[in-house]
């Protein structure tokens, strides 16, 4: 609340006050509050997440470029058709995947 002194110069009205008073109302029970720091470092994971992603799907452009779709970059073994269904930008079968 700001105070100026033109307001303050003048008589209150019956129904004004002056108090302190809060803007931000208490989180009711169950609720999260955020901080603008949460709020950066959950934007900042987002955006590490999409660029891991994009460059997944970057690099299973380029092995389609190169003919190595759907081929394991490890072992050169097929990764199975309901695997890449499930995730097109495998890069590694199941047993390799496995491995790690
Ligand atoms: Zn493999």
């Amino acid at each position: 609340m700001v105070l100026c002194p033109e307001r303050l110069a003048k008589p209150l009205k019956p129904t004004q006050h002056i108090g302190m008073k809060t803007d931000i109302a208490p989180a009711p029970p169950g609720c999260l509050l955020l901080t603008k720091d949460d709020v950066v470092s959950t934007r900042r994971h987002d955006l590490l997440e999409r660029n891991r992603l994009l460059a997944r799907i970057d690099a299973a452009l380029s092995r389609m470029d190169h003919g190595l779709f759907g081929v394991c970059t490890q072992c050169n073994g097929p990764i199975p058709m309901r695997s890449l269904e499930a995730d097109p930008a495998l890069a590694r079968c199941p047993d390799c995947r496995e491995d790690c």
